[in-house]
């Protein structure tokens, strides 16, 4: 089986802490996994070492191998592994500036031509829902934007620069029903060109839209299959209390 993205015996410690522990993981392309376990147990740490924004320095101490597509990830400089794997945060804030302009920004860095930045920028706002709600006010400040108007942008503005690996660190906890739902369509028509990755303490949402779920505790992987099976018949008694404690 070829990945888009493998790790192997990932061990991540912050000052002697050890926070993850011998992780072995392998991503399926075009797949959307979601991770899941309780607060503390290192799937944030797990997220940000993936596109480097956890690396090693005098309190992260970081063991193991990643590989992107097959090759070693510590052959790329940072930049370019965040070029490829792209991450959106639990309250991502706009820069202050108008929509477009940060829909433009990275395209600006990367010296795209203005008329490639616009095709790009309408196709991004696109394909995340958003272009029909703020055609005409693309260049208002998008701090005017709504909560979950402005997370749909910064998930299109992370797809600028057309990244494989989409990583989401739990992306919907501060919106509402209505706003996950667009959020969660939207992932589900994103996986066609993208590899997701998505942190959820919201056990539903992985049972909704995730193919594979990996369950952790400690640091550890406890289990990691097709959703179906982590939800309807898992292997591992630590599984099983977690799914029925969050489910009542
Ligand atoms: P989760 O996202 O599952 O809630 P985290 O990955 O954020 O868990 O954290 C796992 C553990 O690592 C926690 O005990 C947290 O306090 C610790 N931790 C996370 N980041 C750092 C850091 N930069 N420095 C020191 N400890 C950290
Ligand atoms: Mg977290």
């Amino acid at each position: 089986m070829n990945y888009i993205l493998e790790v192997n015996n990932l061990n991540v410690s912050f000052n002697e802490k050890k926070v993850l522990n011998n992780i072995s993981i392998g991503f399926n392309k075009n797949k959307i996994t979601a991770i899941i376990g309780p607060s503390g147990c290192g799937k944030s740490t797990l997220l940000k070492t993936f596109n480097a924004m956890i690396y090693e320095n005098n309190e992260a101490k970081i063991k193991g191998d990643i590989f992107f597509n097959g090759e070693n990830l510590s052959k790329y400089n940072i930049e370019r592994v965040r070029e490829k794997i792209g991450m959106v945060f639990q309250n991502p804030i706009p820069f202050p500036l108008s929509i477009y302009k940060n829909m433009e920004y990275a395209l600006k860095y990367y010296g795209k031509k203005k008329k490639k930045r616009k095709e790009i920028i309408t196709k991004k706002l696109k394909v995340t829902g958003l272009y029909e709600e703020i055609k005409d006010s693309l260049n208002k400040s998008a701090l005017k934007l709504s909560g979950g108007q402005q997370q749909r942008l910064c998930i299109a503005r992370s797809l600028t620069i057309e990244p494989d690996i989409l990583l989401l660190d739990e992306p919907c906890s501060a919106l509402d029903v209505k706003n996950i739902d667009n959020i969660e369509n939207m992932l589900l028509k994103l996986k066609k060109d993208y590899t997701i990755i998505i942190v959820t303490h919201n056990l539903s949402q992985a049972k909704r839209i995730a193919d594979e779920t990996l369950f952790m505790l400690d640091g550890k992987i406890i289990e990691y299959d097709k959703t179906d099976n982590i939800f309807n018949n898992p292997k591992d008694e630590k599984t099983k209390e977690y799914i029925s404690g969050a489910f009542g």
